[in-house]
């Protein structure tokens, strides 16, 4: 059993078989050559409450489309 912990916040962030417990956002970049972090890969996860804290200070917010099935 795997443990994240929300970069954001430190919550643990319990791995299932698999599943998350609890949602949350997970970011893999590879940084590239006209970056500052030329071949640097950069992981992340982000608490669904931290996502929200976030993206809340966003001049412009995420795009949200409604899906009809869940993944
Ligand atoms: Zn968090």
């Amino acid at each position: 059993m795997e443990i994240m912990k929300c970069n954001c916040c430190g919550k643990e962030l319990i791995e299932k078989q698999g599943n998350q417990r609890e949602d949350s956002l997970v970011i893999v970049k590879d940084w590239g050559y006209f970056s500052g972090k030329d071949m640097e890969r950069h992981h992340l996860v982000i608490c669904e409450a931290c996502y929200d804290n976030w993206v809340s200070g966003f001049k412009i917010p995420p795009k949200v489309e409604s899906r009809t099935e869940a993944l």
